[in-house]
């Protein structure tokens, strides 16, 4: 069995640490700092890094890559379409990767970059998701297009409920603020609230989330609900109950909030 812990890095963002105890060996997923993980593989004698997966190609995912492979000679896998730093595995929508003994599905998750992707493990229903879908929001559309992104994150959407939601950074409260004024009446977006909020003051990590929650939670997953294209509306008059139109207006208006 898998075991997952989140190393933080930077100000905000979580390299997720994927371990296989009785082999010993481990995983790294968007390491933008090479730093947290060798202190960590120096804390654990005898632990080899096997694998190191990048889901796009901002610095604060890929900047400890080059250090983490020459380090440990771990293999680099990344989307092709980007460019990364010492990658070895160029990996396109629906390949499969296999990673400590499980086998990844790889989705085109395009929106935040164009190259973005998603690993997502079935049988644990386990997605790592890098700057897709964030718990209770979703990435800037730094390259891609709101139809594009509506897109990858219906695909995400479709994953099982009980799917567990790996994201790359502790956005969760000021994401689950917005949330709050896009939907003041959803009594579950509010029980979330307060409870991330508790978690903060104590210093506690708000992930991973699932994809049930963010059904129940995220805005940006709620397109279609009366309540989110009313609020969309009351920013612009003329919208269409188009959910990707939807989804165009409230990621400008969180732009800006
Ligand atoms: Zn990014
Ligand atoms: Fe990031």
């Amino acid at each position: 069995m898998i075991q997952i812990d989140a190393l933080p890095a930077f100000n905000d963002n979580y390299i997720w640490l994927l371990q296989e105890p009785s082999s010993k060996r481990c995983a790294v997923v968007d390491p933008g700092d090479a730093a947290p993980v060798l202190a960590w593989l120096e804390a654990h004698p005898g632990w080899q890094l096997g694998d190191i997966l990048i889901t796009h190609h901002h610095f604060d995912h890929v900047g400890g890559v080059e250090q983490l492979k020459s380090a440990t000679g771990a293999r680099v896998a990344g989307p092709a379409a980007e460019k990364i730093p010492a990658r070895d595995l160029d990996l396109h929508d629906n390949d499969e990767i296999d990673v400590l003994g499980l086998r990844f599905k790889v989705m085109a998750v395009p929106g935040h970059t164009l190259g973005h992707i998603a690993y997502y493990h079935a049988p644990q229903n386990l997605l790592f998701c890098g700057d897709t879908l964030f718990a209770g929001g979703c990435g800037r559309l730094f390259e891609g297009t709101p139809q594009q992104m509506h897109r990858s994150l219906s695909r995400l959407a479709a994953l099982p409920a009980s799917t567990q939601v790996y994201c790359t950074h502790e956005y969760t409260l000021s994401n689950l603020r917005f949330a709050h004024a896009v939907e003041p009446d959803n009594v579950r977006l509010n029980e979330r609230l307060a409870e991330v909020t508790r978690w903060r003051d104590e210093g506690r990590i708000s992930l991973p989330s699932n994809i049930e929650l963010e059904l129940a939670t995220n805005p940006f997953l709620r397109t279609g609900e009366a309540s989110v294209v009313a609020a969309a509306k009351g920013r612009e008059g003329k919208l269409s109950d188009e959910p990707s139109a939807v989804f165009a207006c409230l990621r400008a208006w969180k732009d800006n909030f």
